[in-house]
């Protein structure tokens, strides 16, 4: 059905209680993979690439890939930039066929992130295209730091709602205690519901909810098992995942999930098989890792069925 943009499938998910994956790709193995796992459930899907994926494949081929692949299923699919920091890049996105852009100028003080975010806005808007934006500071994995320290990250649901409406954003990304990356905490996940509720009840707006790769034990023992080493690698339980979809979270980025699944297979075919050279029966099982994960991530989310046309 070609392309659509991110806020129409945010705003079908927003107003009816669920989330949508937001898949990270940078290659034919895991587009293919995440939109076979949609279009299997019947969910709407997002794709979506870093600047970095933007280097290491080229944008047009990026757009050119996820295009093709749109046109030919029913369900629909979003292409989205995600955190964007470069203008260029950002503009180049949106005039060459992105559907979403996220501005990430989260590092800046609150009223230079409010009039970046405004000037991508006008000109994503000026070709239909959708915005993200963030609030708050999302972890990395350098960045641990005490629960008492914590706080000083998280948004401001109070300056929520003032970016909300000053901006005009489609979907708003706050920093609510997650973190980027495998690594992701030193004692146990910790995610501010009350801080969803708060922001979305104040915005009304998409949420997303950014470092919530779930790191799940069985992804990680199969690439263990063939040699990854991957010690302290730790993500967000499935059921924290669930209870900030139920607080407004409508868009969930999975990123590290399916890096670790697609390890996993890669690892495995490799030890198993040292005399294949065939890169499609190397790489083959990656993609099936990635649409495995992808599968079991849309029923957690609750958008399978609903991208049935
Ligand atoms: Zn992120």
């Amino acid at each position: 059905m070609g392309l659509v943009s991110l806020s129409e499938v945010l705003e079908k998910a927003n107003a009816n209680g669920y989330a949508v994956g937001a898949f990270n790709f940078s290659n034919l193995e895991f587009l293919t993979g995440i939109i076979e796992a949609a279009v299997e459930l019947e969910s709407p899907i997002i794709v979506q690439t870093t600047e970095g994926a933007v280097n290491y494949a080229g944008m047009g081929l990026l757009i050119a890939m996820t295009k093709t692949a749109a046109s030919s299923v029913k369900i629909p699919v979003a292409l989205h930039l995600d955190h964007g920091k470069d203008m260029d890049v950002i503009t180049a996105a949106i005039k060459s066929g992105y559907t979403g852009v996220m501005i990430d100028a989260s590092d800046k003080p609150f009223s230079e992130n409010l009039s970046i975010t405004r000037r991508v806005v006008e000109q994503a808007h000026a070709r239909g295209v959708s915005v993200e934006a963030e609030l708050g500071r999302l972890m990395g994995q350098e960045d641990h730091i005490d629960v008492s320290e914590r706080d000083a990250y998280l948004v401001d649901p109070d300056e929520a709602e003032k970016f909300a409406r000053e901006t005009g954003i489609d979907a708003l990304a706050p920093a609510v205690g997650t973190a980027h990356g495998a690594f992701k905490y030193k004692g146990e996940a910790c995610i501010d519901f009350e801080r969803i509720t708060r922001v979305k009840t104040d915005c009304g707006l998409p949420l997303v909810l950014h470092g919530a790769s779930g790191v799940s034990e069985w992804i990680v023992a199969k690439a263990v098992r063939y040699g990854a080493d991957l010690p302290g690698v730790k993500g967000v339980p499935d059921e924290l995942v669930s209870r900030a979809i139920k607080a407004g979270v409508n868009k969930v980025n999975v990123d590290t999930d399916l890096r670790l699944a697609g390890l996993g297979a890669l690892r495995q075919v490799l030890a198993e098989k040292p005399a294949e050279f065939d890169p499609r029966k190397l790489l083959g099982p990656v993609k099936s890792a990635v649409k495995e994960v992808v599968s079991q991530k849309i029923n957690l989310f609750g958008s399978a069925g609903k991208g049935r046309t």
